[in-house]
């Protein structure tokens, strides 16, 4: 008989631990299997299975209790390695999450939730033929929206009747997976001469004997060509190379060049099917293809020897998992090179403060390209928007931006026009002294919602009735600030009449391919100027752009969180970045209520250390990270009394410890529920972390069920 240590995969997430069965056969280490749990049928993954001679009744007199036998095994080989099993417990306990959850989410949900396991069956995909079609607009929106090798079940769903007109057509192609269009020779003569620069870069990469580098580049250094050559230079090892990017959607560009370069690329993300992402997740288990483009989850992915993992963008929020395992990709990243003795490129124009702190210390090698590859900065200049409203000018498009645009216009070049959406509730400014209206309580500005018709301080939750003379100077009006994208559409439209504008925003994108739409319709220059959120701040590298338009630019300098100064300034840098990046000089106009503050100063000046400093200095004041840690413990539930006493009740056993730590507060419910946060700090995040794990422990040994979430390094505090 075999005695099997299993975890049940659909219980109680709170129990962390395995659980013993027993079975006639021997059972594979993480393989699935079926048992009976709480007097129910659950799934389990087999941790551990050991052969014991002893029968049922020795085993009971020694356990206490009779083992059960487990109903059915699931799979026929493991479904993950225990390399990747073991990260799981690591994640869990560096992430004081629950286990179960944890391997959850490193597994693709096929695997994850089907009791009983059946092998998908092959769809079938689409291939393009290039040529000329009489299409309409609609057909050709659809034709560019399909991808090559597109899922034929997913393209139907962007419109079923006109993918079947294509088909008629002879535009696309229906074909099973085993038939393959793709030629899987790199192509040498399309890897770029790398400069100088870029040269260095790449030889210290290969070369080092640290295990982190940090490629600290300008936007249009030529970092993607730095990624580029590393991969083929890994793949040329035989070891697997992983690109990290924060959404691959809105890298269409950067996909097409990993493309050219190596026809077999796996491109792992969340608009990938259940399906896709189960096949692409066997295609690299399988080895059958090394090279992998993905989001945030592909960190989990079961290669087999990493030769590099080379993080795009390494600042961006979209690496931190905003839900339970709340972990950070950079931090996983560093354990599977460890596991494989490979090695991490972190490249960002904006580096977090934390990365570019360790690469000073000589923690990781710091590496610069200060040169774009054009050799041309943008001339960047920012509008004081007090100024506009004393003057009656639009505070939407300044006088000087509509009268950029009309030059950039004129000359046949393009625009991109970013709002930005972060902090985006109207806040109230006074027309005259250009003072904001601030709670009495909480040095936070007031947000008005019009709907109640009220000033509400989001801090503390203050309620006020509008104003309507400014407590600073007296008796003229205060403004209501605030506006959309579509408001901002129609006031480009009145502006200018001929111009083609297109938005790109969530409303505008949520179907399926519209992104690459939208963005290949930019390429080709059918849009004239682009409008959007965030969305357009990354990435984009298109040579007619040479006007950036910055709107709110400041708004997110509004908000009381610690990072709100740094993710400002890291998406001015980006989107001014996107301006004049080919032989055009670029310009990029900013438009802010706060023209003087550091981060806007340091976007003009291209300045990445003036801010660092500046920066680093209000977190060391503040002890706010990189000085020190933070775990986040947020409690929720419906009834607020017990919600209340179980916070209570976490909070009684942290608070005489030598951390700083801080009162529950309460954050704004969510669909019912209430939610009390507290927060500790301290710079040994190892013996915060031993403590958060010790408190959680007595916290279910105590049978307290209101939800509860840990966030390890939070990137921003509600
Ligand atoms: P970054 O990722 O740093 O913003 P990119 O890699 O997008 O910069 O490079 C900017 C532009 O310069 C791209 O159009 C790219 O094709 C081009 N480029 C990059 N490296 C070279 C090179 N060595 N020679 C010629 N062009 C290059
Ligand atoms: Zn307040």
């Amino acid at each position: 008989m075999y005695l099997l240590q299993v975890y049940v995969t659909n219980a109680s997430l709170n129990i962390n631990r395995p659980f013993t069965y027993i079975s006639d056969e021997k059972i594979e280490p993480f393989c699935r299997v079926k048992i009976y749990f709480h007097k129910a049928v659950n799934n389990g993954i087999v941790a551990e299975c050991e052969y014991t001679d002893k029968d049922l009744t020795e085993l009971k007199e020694e356990m206490g209790y009779e083992p059960l036998k487990i109903l059915e095994v699931i799979d026929e080989s493991p479904i993950i390695s225990k390399e990747l099993f073991d990260l799981a417990f690591w994640l869990s306990k560096t992430t004081v999450s629950p286990f179960i959850s944890c391997l959850n989410s490193m597994l693709p949900k096929v695997l994850k939730t089907s009791l009983k396991h059946t092998e998908p069956k092959k769809e079938s995909r689409f291939h393009k033929i290039e040529g000329e079609y009489p299409f309409t607009k609609r057909q050709q929106e659809v034709y560019e929206s399909i991808q090559e090798g597109m899922l034929a079940s997913q393209a139907r769903k962007i419109s079923a009747s006109i993918v079947a007109k294509l088909l008629s057509m002879g535009a696309l192609v229906e074909y099973k997976e085993e038939t393959s269009f793709i030629n899987k020779e790199i192509d040498p003569s399309s890897f770029k001469d790398l400069t100088a620069e870029q040269e260095n870069a790449y030889e210290k990469i290969i070369s080092t004997d640290k295990m982190v580098s940090l490629l600290f580049g300008v936007t249009g250094s030529g970092k993607t060509e730095v990624y580029l050559h590393l991969a083929r230079y890994y793949l040329s090892q035989g070891k697997d190379v992983l690109i990290l990017v924060p959404e691959i959607s809105l890298t269409p560009q950067m996909i097409q060049r990993v493309k050219e370069r190596f026809s077999d690329v796996v491109f792992y993300h969340s608009e990938l099917s259940d399906q896709e992402r189960y096949e692409q997740y066997k295609r690299v288990k399988n080895k059958e293809v090394r090279i992998v483009v993905g989001t945030r989850s592909s960190i989990f992915l079961p290669f087999s020897d990493l030769g590099i993992i080379i993080i795009d963008e390494e600042h961006d929020q979209s690496y931190k998992q905003d839900n339970v395992p709340c972990y950070h990709v950079k931090n996983v990243a560093f354990k599977r090179a460890i596991d494989h003795s490979g090695k991490v490129l972190l490249a960002s124009a904006t580096p977090s403060l934390e990365s570019y702190t360790r690469a000073k210390r000589g923690d990781y090698q710091l590496l610069e390209l200060k040169e774009r590859i054009n050799h041309s900065f943008p001339k960047i200049e920012v509008i004081d928007l007090n100024q506009q409203v004393r003057n009656n000018h639009s505070y939407i498009i300044s006088k000087p931006l509509k009268e950029e645009i009309e030059h950039c216009l004129a000359n046949n070049k393009q625009a991109i026009i970013l709002l930005n959406r972060r902090g985006y509730s109207p806040i109230v400014k006074c027309a005259e002294c250009g003072s904001t209206l601030m709670c009495t309580d909480c040095d936070s500005p007031l947000n008005y919602h019009k709907d109640e018709n009220i000033l509400k301080c989001h801090q503390c939750g203050k309620i006020y009735k509008p104003i309507k003379v400014c407590p600073n100077c007296g008796h003229k009006p205060l403004l209501y600030y605030g506006f959309g994208t579509k408001r901002v559409e129609e006031e480009l439209h009145a502006l200018f009449e001929n111009a083609r504008v297109e938005r790109m925003d969530r409303d505008s994108t949520y179907k399926k391919g519209a992104h690459e739409a939208i963005l290949k319709r930019f390429e080709n220059h059918e849009t004239d100027i682009l409008l959007g959120t965030q969305m357009i701040a990354k990435g984009l590298d298109y040579p007619d752009v040479t006007l950036v338009g910055i709107l709110n630019a400041d708004a997110g300098l509004m908000h009381q969180d610690y990072n709100s100064a740094k993710v400002t300034f890291d998406l001015l840098m980006q989107a001014s970045g996107r301006s004049g990046r080919a032989n055009d000089q670029g310009k990029v106009l900013i438009q802010a209520f706060n023209p003087e503050h550091y981060a806007i100063k340091a976007v003009i000046n291209q300045d990445y250390n003036y801010f660092y400093n500046i920066e680093m200095n209000y977190r060391n004041k503040t002890n706010y990270p990189p000085y020190s840690h933070i775990v986040e413990i947020v409690v929720s539930g419906n009834e607020e009394r017990r919600v209340l006493s179980d916070v209570n009740y976490i909070y009684d056993l942290i608070k005489d410890l030598s951390f700083r730590t801080y009162k529950p507060y309460e954050l704004g419910k969510i669909k019912g529920s209430l939610r009390y946060r507290l927060l500790i700090m301290d710079k040994d995040l190892l013996s915060m972390l031993r403590k958060v794990h010790e408190v959680i422990d007595s916290y279910i040994a105590a049978k307290k069920n209101s939800h509860v979430k840990i966030d390890v390094d939070p990137l921003y505090l509600e």
